[in-house]
């Protein structure tokens, strides 16, 4: 979920002062636990950092996204409930 909010956000490159879209983000492994998640300035390379991420951060998101999908599960649930209530309350009316 949190991969959604970054993409397609306009940042100002800070060293070109070029104005783009975040379209991919990268991602880089500083060590044998950490990796790092960056974006690239299409126009002078400037490489910016997300967020680095361990474990602990990855197990973390795994969790996050589970609980989104439960989430939806539950809404698209509630949706089909309340559209089932209103054809039989309001069936006839239709
Ligand atoms: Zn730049």
């Amino acid at each position: 979920m949190q991969k959604k909010s970054i993409k397609n956000l306009k940042v100002n490159c800070d060293r070109c002062g070029k104005q783009f879209e975040i379209k991919k983000l990268k991602t880089k492994w500083m060590d044998e636990n950490v990796q790092r998640t960056y974006f690239v300035c299409p126009y002078c390379n400037q490489e910016y950092t997300s967020f680095y991420a361990d474990e602990r951060v990855r197990k973390n998101i795994k969790e996050i996204e589970k609980l989104q999908k439960r989430y939806d599960e539950i809404a698209q649930q509630n949706k089909e409930i309340m559209q089932e209530l209103r054809q039989k309350y309001e069936g006839s009316k239709l």
